[in-house]
């Protein structure tokens, strides 16, 4: 056995419900695949309705005494079980990698991306202000924060990790207790981490888990009167769900949804650096990532150096098993994001675009049973083709040309979604005008990266609602009370 199999061992596969580890009601578990390998590597329980209920009833029982556990007892659990993550995050990247398929120096990064959130929220914890406003009559107005009570989490497999510390730790830092479904993708980097809030300290019922049957979940998570809010990342067409589900409860929702981040490249922009700030983040977990840069915008007096340039910077990005040294690029999560990636390309095809590089699966070798796909770019594409609308979630790279600054501002914004974008240009007059400009919650101006922890993500449109990161995230799980107060009858 070797050591990566151990850590896989490592991670439980079955719920954790009121700070026990414990079958699915029905008994029954789902399949969890290596992408690499297309190998099952592990057998987690298939939770239900039942099983949900449960785990709302643990998080409100819960909630009584974690909602009255003073301030920096909170922050002193977070910052223990920070900690823990970082002295185990070989441990949950190697699990991360096996489960998902990013490469290992990725999924670390990750990893200790999450220990940072739950740093910055035990920080963050002990700063939720309010306010004292001056009312009529000598009365003092008082404006307090408290928690809302059961948060229902669902998370997504391309960053299993993040995008639930990102959810627990402004949750559980505000004194809300929560629930949360994982992807059946990656449970097991849920469940790795579920072992460590233990660990750290957190009473029982605080974080409660419970993976399996989605829909079901779900609509137990959105029905139930306990559960106060809920926080989603995925898909736009769930989230949307999700939503309506809520109505009838009125709970808060927090969604962060999908995107089609342009990135534009001005005349003025220098061609090399572009190139390589492109390709790290357009291959990072392999573009799916909800701030991949989709559409690669470049002004027509560069766009050949720059296509030129991008091919052969693109040629050298290494596809393979993420476990191995020197990986840049490891599989897609499953089959039919192959299906999807062919059909975008032969649509862009068929309608005028040109394969600079790539446009195929691979499948020699190492490649044979798992789910790699070719680097690619495309050029000459247009808003006729259904990769310009369709979020890609993969390694292509389609770049369309433009020639002026409002042309390009309109098409930019020519989509349904609004979270990341893009652009790079030495002029400030431009910069003032295209980040006021760009319809997105988030602008990265001669810079491809958009997510740090202390600072607010999110997106507009039907990319979402509500923030994470910074001081924002947390506003998200408290309630505004006001108090009336006078000092005599
Ligand atoms: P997804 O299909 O929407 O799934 C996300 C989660 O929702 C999974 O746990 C899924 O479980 C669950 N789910 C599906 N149907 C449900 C239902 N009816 N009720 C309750 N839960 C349900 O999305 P994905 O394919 O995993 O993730 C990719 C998408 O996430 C992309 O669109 C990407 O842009 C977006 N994303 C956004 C952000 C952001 O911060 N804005 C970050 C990362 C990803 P099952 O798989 O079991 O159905």
């Amino acid at each position: 056995m070797t050591e990566f199999d151990t850590y896989l061992k490592s991670a439980p596969t079955q719920l954790f419900i009121g700070g026990q580890w414990v079958d699915a009601e029905n008994g029954e578990k789902d399949e969890v695949v290596n992408p690499a390998t297309g190998q099952v590597i592990a057998r987690v329980a298939r939770g239900g309705a039942a099983d949900t209920e449960k785990a709302i009833a643990a998080a409100n029982l819960a909630f009584l005494e974690w909602s009255e556990t003073p301030a920096d007892q909170r922050a002193q659990i977070m910052r223990t079980i920070a900690d823990l993550i970082v002295a185990d995050a070989d441990r949950l990247a190697a699990i991360m990698t096996i489960e998902q398929g990013k490469p290992l120096a990725q999924a670390k990064g990750e990893v200790l991306a999450g220990a940072e959130s739950v740093r910055w929220y035990a920080e963050e914890l002990r700063r939720i202000y309010g306010e004292t406003v001056p009312g009529p009559n000598g009365q003092l107005f008082l404006v307090q924060k408290e928690p809302l009570g059961v948060v229902g989490a669902i998370t997504p497999w391309n960053f299993p990790s993040s995008m639930i510390t990102r959810k627990i730790s402004p949750a559980i830092a505000a004194g809300n207790t929560i629930v949360l479904k994982p992807s059946p993708e990656t449970p097991l980097s849920a469940t790795a981490l579920m072992a460590i809030f233990q660990k750290g300290g957190l009473p029982d019922g605080v974080v409660n888990l419970v993976t399996g049957d989605a829909p079901a979940i779900g609509r137990v998570l959105t029905q139930s009167n306990a559960v106060r809010k809920i926080a989603f990342t995925g898909s736009t067409a769930v989230g949307k769900l999700l939503f309506g589900q809520s109505a009838e409860t009125v709970k808060k929702v927090s969604l962060e949804l999908g995107g089609h981040a342009p990135f534009i490249v001005f005349a003025d922009a220098p061609v090399e650096k572009v190139v390589a700030d492109l390709v790290s983040s357009k291959f990072r977990n392999n573009g799916q990532v909800c701030t991949s840069p989709n559409r690669i915008f470049v002004h027509q007096s560069i766009v050949e150096t720059f296509t030129t340039q991008l091919a052969a910077a693109v040629r050298q990005v290494k596809v393979g098993y993420g476990l191995e040294d020197g990986v840049d690029a490891g599989p897609l999560i499953r089959e039919d994001a192959i299906a999807k990636i062919d059909r975008q390309i032969a649509d862009a095809v068929a309608k005028g675009a040109k394969l600079a590089t790539g446009g195929k699966r691979l499948t020699d070798g190492a490649f044979a049973e798992g789910y790699f796909y070719a680097p690619t770019v495309l050029t000459g594409v247009t808003n006729k083709m259904e990769i310009f609308y369709e979020e890609t979630f993969g390694p292509v790279i389609p770049v369309i040309t433009f020639s002026g600054t409002d042309e390009v501002i309109a098409m930019a914004n020519d989509t349904a979604y609004g979270l990341a974008s893009y652009f790079y240009t030495a002029d400030l007059k431009r910069i003032a005008k295209v980040s006021k400009k760009l319809q997105y919650g988030m602008v990265g101006v001669n810079s491809n990266t958009v997510a740090y922890t202390q600072a607010p993500f999110g997106g507009v449109k039907h990319s979402g609602l509500g923030r994470e990161n910074g001081h924002q995230g947390i506003e998200e799980y408290v309630n505004v009370k006001f108090i009336n107060l006078k000092y005599d009858f």
